[in-house]
């Protein structure tokens, strides 16, 4: 189970997969990607390994200077193609990776489903992309923190959105995130090794830490309210 994400100059998807390669140490059942494509996300998913991944990967469209990447542990749903992340809700507009355990997911899917939204899953994940559709008015940030307050868990989360080429957005409560700082690009990862071959300049998210990361930027909201220099961590030691 692990968490990866490139917004920079060069297409994503070969990161992507570099990237889940060195995350699977920590096990998975299941990996999958979303690329940030010209008002399109694209979304390749699948149960087994990555180079089943990579196999898709060959066929499917994959375009994107943005993009996520995901290697399932799962905890609600069995392992499939259908509950590898990402997972998207009924506009297919956001799509989303999630470490981690959404407790209270049972209430938000039966109230979702009785406002009408169908699901393709049975994990616990699929109920952040519905509540993200339901929640949004202005942007990913203002969602996700009015998601925030309905979800109860553990989550590390990275979103892409069809409409707004502007990054990848990122919420960590109790699963680690790490966001690396490159020279024409930025990074997302489950732990620090995963990008040191890129670089050795890190923000490291706390609880209740939202970010949205560029080619060009890294924009953090700390969740406590410390200052931004709090997360930052330079790892002097080699790949
Ligand atoms: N709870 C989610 C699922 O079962 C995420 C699992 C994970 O952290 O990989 O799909």
């Amino acid at each position: 189970c692990g968490i990866v994400g490139y917004a920079g100059k060069e297409q994503a998807d070969e990161f992507l997969l570099a990237g889940l390669k060195r995350l699977e140490y920590r096990g998975y059942d299941s990996a999958g990607i979303a690329t940030l494509g010209d008002e399109c996300v694209n979304v390749i998913k699948c149960k087994g390994s990555l180079d089943e991944l990579e196999d898709c990967m060959e066929t499917d469209n994959t375009a994107g200077e943005i993009g996520i990447g995901h290697t399932r542990w799962a905890t609600h749903g069995v392992p499939a193609d259908c509950n590898a992340h990402p997972h998207q809700g009924c506009e297919d507009r956001f799509a989303l990776v999630h470490n981690g355990i959404i407790e209270n997911y049972q209430k938000l899917k039966q109230d979702l489903l009785e406002r009408g939204h169908k699901f393709d899953s049975e994990t616990d994940t699929e109920v952040l992309a519905h509540l993200l559709e339901e929640e949004h008015e202005s942007d990913v940030l203002q969602a996700m923190r009015s998601m925030r307050e309905k979800i109860e868990g553990s989550y590390a989360l990275a979103v892409v959105d069809r409409e707004d080429s502007g990054g990848i957005y990122v919420l960590r409560q109790a699963s680690p995130l790490v966001i690396g700082e490159g020279e024409d690009a930025n990074f997302l990862a489950s732990d620090i090794p995963a990008l040191l071959e890129y670089t050795k300049d890190f923000y490291v998210l706390e609880d209740g830490d939202m970010a949205v990361i560029d080619e060009d930027e890294i924009d953090i909201y700390p969740g406590n309210g410390q200052a931004v220099e709090e997360r930052y961590f330079h790892a002097d030691w080699d790949a």
